[in-house]
């Protein structure tokens, strides 16, 4: 139940970014709202703004976490 709770909350955390707002005119959070188009090193995700609710693309850079990292 505990790891659960803590996949939420990386969850949620995975789920908004700090871009720039065009309307708002500053950096505010962004929240996924689709996913547009998926590369192989990247993902094209349509963002939502949390202060204006105005919509923009942004390009994910992360690239694919690795399975296992524990040695
Ligand atoms: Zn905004």
């Amino acid at each position: 139940m505990e790891d659960d709770e803590l996949t939420f909350l990386e969850d949620q955390l995975a789920g908004t970014e700090l871009l720039a707002c065009e309307t708002c005119g500053d950096d505010t959070l962004h929240a996924h709202t689709e996913v547009l188009e998926v590369y192989p090193m990247t993902t094209e995700l349509l963002m939502q703004c949390t202060c204006c609710q105005t919509e923009r693309t942004w390009i994910d850079w992360t690239p694919p976490k690795p399975k296992a990292q524990s040695n």
